[in-house]
C-alpha cells in the first residue's frame, strides 16, 4: 500500500515545526512515530498535503522532573522509554506498568507519548493511564498574525482534551509539546491491567486505577479510567467516588467495579460484544482497584 503524495518537512527545531503548521497554503499534519499516521495514510483514511516530521526536535524527547516532584514527558518520548527509564519507574510506576501492553517492541520503539495522546484513540493505553494520573497537556502554536517565532502556549487538563473518537481539542496549527504528570501523593497506589486476544493486540478492555488511603486505611481519593470503555478515553467518576470515604473492602471494590461496568459505554465489534466488554471491565476494575489498594497500604 502506498500513501497519497505529500510534501515532507523535517523540522530542525520547534520554531520550524510551528511555522510549517501555521503556514496555511497546505493542510499539514505532524508526523511523530508514524505508527498510527502512516497506516492511516496507506489506508487513505487521511490525506494531508504536507507532513512536518518532529523526529529531529531534540527538546521534545526529554523526560524531566518538575519542581513539584512530578514528571514532564516531552511529546516525542517513545513508549519504550516509559518501560525502561528508572526515573519513570520510580516516580510514575503506573506508566512503566502499562507501557509493555502497548503493541509490540518495534512499535513501542517508534510510537510516542504525544502521538498516542494526540491520536485520541479510545482503545489506546496511555490516554487512559494519563487520565487516571490527572495529567495536563502542554500545547503550543505560532502566534496568529504575530512576529515570526512568537509563540502562544496553553495547558489543558487531559480530561478536557478528548472530545470524541480520534478527535481532540488540538487546533490544526497547534502542537502538543509535553505532558505534565503530577507527583503521586503519600499513601497512593496505582495499577493497570487489560485483556487482549493476543499479547500485543489492542485491548478488548483495560482499566487503570489510582487509590489514596489515609493512615487509617480509609480511601481519600480514587480515579479509574478505561481503555475501550467508551467513545473517548474516559474517567469513571461515579465508580471512583463510590470508594471515597470507605475502606477498600472486597464488598466496596465489588460495588465500585459494578458501577464502573454499568456506567461504561463500550462498543460492540467483531472482536467482542458490548456485554462481554462490560464483563471484562467489571472483572478488571475489581482486580486493579484491589492491587492499587494493596500498593497504597505498603
Ligand atoms: P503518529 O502516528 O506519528 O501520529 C498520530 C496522530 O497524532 C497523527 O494525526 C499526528 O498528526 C498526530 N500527532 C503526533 N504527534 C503530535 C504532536 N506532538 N502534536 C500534535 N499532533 C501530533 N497503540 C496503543 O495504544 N495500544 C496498542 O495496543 C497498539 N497497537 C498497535 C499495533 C500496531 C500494529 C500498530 C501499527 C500501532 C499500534 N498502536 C497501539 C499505535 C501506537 O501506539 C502509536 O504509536 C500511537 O498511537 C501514535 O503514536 P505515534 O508517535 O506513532 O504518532
Amino acid at each position: 500500500m502506498k500513501p497519497p503524495a505529500f510534501e515532507y518537512v523535517a523540522a530542525a527545531d520547534l520554531d520550524e515545526a510551528l511555522e510549517t503548521l501555521a503556514e496555511p497554503s497546505l493542510e499539514t499534519r505532524p508526523l511523530a512515530g508514524g505508527q498510527s499516521l502512516v497506516p492511516m495514510l496507506n489506508f487513505r483514511l487521511a490525506a494531508p498535503e504536507r507532513l512536518v516530521d518532529l523526529n529531529g526536535i531534540e527538546e521534545l524527547s526529554r523526560i524531566e522532573e518538575t519542581g513539584d516532584g512530578g514528571l514532564r514527558l516531552g511529546a516525542m518520548v517513545r513508549h519504550r522509554q516509559l518501560e525502561s527509564d528508572p526515573l519513570v519507574a520510580r516516580r510514575v510506576p503506573l506508566l512503566a506498568e502499562a507501557a509493555p501492553f502497548i503493541a509490540h517492541p518495534q512499535i513501542r520503539s517508534r510510537g510516542t507519548v504525544g502521538g498516542s495522546v494526540a491520536h485520541a484513540d479510545p482503545a489506546a493505553e496511555l490516554p487512559a493511564v494519563l487520565l487516571t494520573l490527572g495529567a495536563r497537556v502542554r500545547i503550543v502554536r505560532r502566534s496568529r498574525g504575530g512576529e515570526p517565532g512568537s509563540r502562544v502556549e496553553r495547558t489543558l487538563d487531559l480530561d478536557d482534551f478528548f472530545l470524541g473518537p480520534f478527535f481532540s481539542a488540538l487546533e490544526p496549527d497547534e502542537l502538543l509539546t509535553a505532558i505534565d504528570v503530577p507527583p503521586s501523593a503519600p499513601g497512593e497506589g496505582t495499577a493497570f491491567d487489560e485483556v487482549a486476544r493476543r499479547r500485543g493486540d489492542y485491548a478488548l478492555a483495560g482499566v487503570a486505577a489510582r487509590v489514596r488511603l489515609n493512615s487509617g486505611g480509609v480511601c481519600e481519593d480514587a480515579a479509574i479510567s478505561l481503555v475501550n470503555g467508551g467513545s473517548t478515553p474516559c474517567l469513571m467518576r461515579e465508580a471512583a467516588q463510590a470508594l471515597v470515604g470507605a475502606e477498600p473492602t472486597l464488598e466496596a471494590l465489588e460495588a465500585a467495579a459494578a458501577t464502573c461496568a454499568e456506567t461504561s459505554e463500550p462498543a460492540a465489534d467483531m472482536h467482542a460484544s458490548e456485554a462481554y466488554r462490560r464483563h471484562l471491565i467489571r472483572v478488571l476494575t475489581k482486580r486493579v482497584l484491589s492491587r492499587a489498594a494493596d500498593r497504597a497500604r505498603t
